[in-house]
């Protein structure tokens, strides 16, 4: 291809919203133009290694047994409604209406599309295990797209479903995504951290998360220095320094305790502020704050102001309530952990509730809510918690607090659980060293997701001995846009990027000094004994300064450079010279054999990434 004629826009300046490497790169080597907020094109030279990505998953995913399928991207609102996503995605999920007025969503993801093909074809245990994948074009109604396709709203994701009889089975099939996601990242020239996603307590390798460290990352990543452990915070464990008590035990060890008793806390609402009036460390207080959960699948029939809550589904099959509060407490200086909330409340979403609904529900102006004395809420509470006999917690009333709050004595949870945020400088939940944190982004992720679609999308099979059995499913989903993003953040120095071999849109530019005689001649020339050897060749025809032309090839990362100039060409023996992009010096080779030295080298390079 010749420059001349390959739509390759570079760009001298960054765009102005860019401020990471990829994104700016992206947009000044012409990979990329936006479209929309959250809407990119990819140029030719951009969808090239993208379609190099796009191989090495699709090759990856083939040897591991995967077949690929080509779904819609538009999906029936049906199927949504099936599974219960309908209600409960959220606002992310783009959701219209046809002309005859049927409801359609733009997938998100593919649960639902795939699980429905599968359940018209399943009939029996022999088909199983069954795996499949697709790579699409998915759309996420993203509220700040951002980082140009790090975070877009239309974007290409590789999803993988698999259908299993037994748990042996979907346990072979996502140990053999972990090891194909390890080589496709691999392959990529990508270095990732495969962090825990789940919590211990669900099973402990029921989710993984790709993640490459980065700067801007969106999840924060907890790394222990002596083992192995890492984790998402989201879901991050670590060891406590307090031992819960039981109601009974609180009540025996509060004997002692003064009665709690309020105190007048005028003005002070924070923890800070109630620290410093009280001369009490945060530790020694219960920070309570109201939540407003939605989708709740918990039984709340049982739970303090909540028989009146109003649920999804009918009379005879009632579904998850559609919104409850609850006061979530936790020891003064620790921090709630929204994820390990939801998961406990078994909730699609949780927030804090708007500073009118933890007034209305607390009775209190904000800062004074607190359990003692609080009944039309369902209390839930970590376990931290359960170990303060002696206690400062709001006492429902404007400026009042109480002191000597005891758990078991003076107030008792709803339900308890591990609704801690673990954070660096706290104890390994596997060996007890310190935890330490990065910032990463999400390329990928695997999930073991049992039989939660199976069951509500009616999926079954007939087993050995004919009976009516429900598979159980996993899930892999891997991002292309961020991944092929996410190799120029490693791969770029301040002159532009450095493409690692498998993915480089090209992999040598021939540069003459002036498109023109000699140099015109064995420009061609080189490039077709190039070509014939199967190399991906660039050559800058263009009528441009030398100067310019170097740092466009700098500047778009062809791997390796080849110069071709008057001089070395007119030497009793015709010379060029060979630059790799990841080196400072260049080396002048003759030019009979500049050919079979590059295809060699390549064919090394390559050979290193398959
Ligand atoms: P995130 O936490 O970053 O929003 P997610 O956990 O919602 O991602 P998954 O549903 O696990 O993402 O999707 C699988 C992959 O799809 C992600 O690992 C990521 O690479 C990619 N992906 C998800 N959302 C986007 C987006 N808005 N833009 C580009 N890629 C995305
Ligand atoms: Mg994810």
């Amino acid at each position: 291809m010749n420059v001349s004629k390959a739509f390759i826009p570079t760009l001298r300046e960054d765009p102005g919203d860019a401020v990471i490497a990829s994104h700016q790169l992206m947009f000044r080597a012409g990979l990329l133009r936006k479209l929309a907020n959250g809407l990119f094109a990819y140029l030719p030279l951009g969808l090239r290694s993208f379609r190099k990505v796009e191989r090495i998953i699709r090759e990856e995913m083939d040897q591991a047994g995967f077949l690929e399928l080509k779904p819609t991207v538009v999906v029936p609102g049906e199927l949504w409604k099936e599974s219960g996503r309908w209600e409960s995605m959220g606002e992310g999920l783009l959701r219209f209406k046809n002309r005859v007025d049927a409801d359609f969503v733009i997938s998100p993801t593919a649960e639902e599309a795939f699980t429905a093909l599968v359940r018209d074809e399943l009939s029996s245990y022999r088909q199983l295990p069954l795996s499949l994948y697709q790579i699409n074009t998915k759309y996420r109604d993203e509220i700040r797209p951002r980082y140009g396709v790090i975070r877009g709203r239309e974007f290409v994701m590789k999803d993988g479903y698999s259908y299993h009889s037994d748990e042996e089975s979907l346990d072979k099939t996502y140990q053999d995504m972990a090891r194909a996601y390890r080589r496709i990242f691999k392959r990529c020239g990508l270095s990732v951290v495969p962090v825990r996603a789940d919590s211990g307590a669900m099973g402990g390798s029921g989710s993984e998360e790709f993640m490459v460290e980065s700067v801007i990352g969106d999840n924060t990543l907890l790394l222990c220095k002596a083992c192995d452990y890492a984790a998402n915070v989201e879901k991050a464990e670590c060891k406590t320094d307090y031992r819960p008590l039981s109601p009974e035990e609180g009540r025996a060890a509060a004997a002692s305790v003064a009665p709690a008793e309020t105190i007048e806390t005028p003005n002070v609402r924070t923890i800070e502020e109630l620290s410093a009036f009280l001369k009490a460390p945060p530790a020694s207080f219960i920070k309570t704050l109201i939540y407003r959960a939605q989708n709740v699948e918990l039984d709340l029939s049982s739970a303090p102001g909540c028989s009146s809550l109003k649920r999804h589904g009918t009379e005879a099959a009632p579904g998850a309530y559609i919104e409850a509060f609850f006061a979530v407490c936790i020891r003064g200086d620790l921090e709630i952990n929204e994820t390990k909330l939801a998961a406990l409340l078994k909730a699609s979403e949780v927030s804090l509730a708007s500073d009118g609904d933890t007034e209305r529900l607390s009775g209190a102006p904000l800062g004074f809510a607190g359990p003692l004395g609080l009944t039309n809420l369902p209390i839930v509470a970590d376990h931290s918690v359960c170990a303060i006999t002696d206690g400062y917690t709001g006492a429902l009333a404007k400026d009042l607090h109480y002191q000597h709050a005891a758990y078991g004595r003076d107030f008792s949870a709803w339900m308890l659980g591990d609704l801690r945020t673990a954070r660096a400088g706290d104890p390994c939940s596997l060996c007890g060293g310190e935890l330490y944190e990065k910032k990463g982004n999400e390329l990928g992720h695997i999930f073991k997701l049992g039989d939660k679609y199976s069951l509500s999308m009616g999926l079954s099979y007939l087993d050995e001995k004919g009976e009516s059995r429900i598979p159980l499913m996993g899930c892999y989903g891997i991002g292309l846009d961020r991944t092929l993003a996410s190799v120029i953040e490693e791969h770029h120095d301040e002159d532009g990027i450095i493409w690692p071999i498998s993915v480089a849109p090209y992999q040598v530019i021939i540069i003459p000094i002036k498109f023109e005689g000699i140099m015109k001649d064995a420009a061609l020339t080189l490039q077709k004994e190039l070509e014939e050897g199967g190399i991906e060749v660039l050559l800058d025809d263009r009528d441009e300064r030398p100067g310019v032309k170097f740092k466009d090839a700098d500047l778009i990362g062809i791997p390796y450079r080849v110069v071709l100039g008057d001089k070395n060409l007119n030497a009793p023996n015709p010379q060029a010279e060979i630059k790799s992009r990841r080196e400072k010096e260049n080396r002048l080779v003759d030019l009979k054999t500049a050919a079979g030295d590059l295809i060699e080298r390549i064919r090394g390079d390559l050979a290193e990434f398959s």
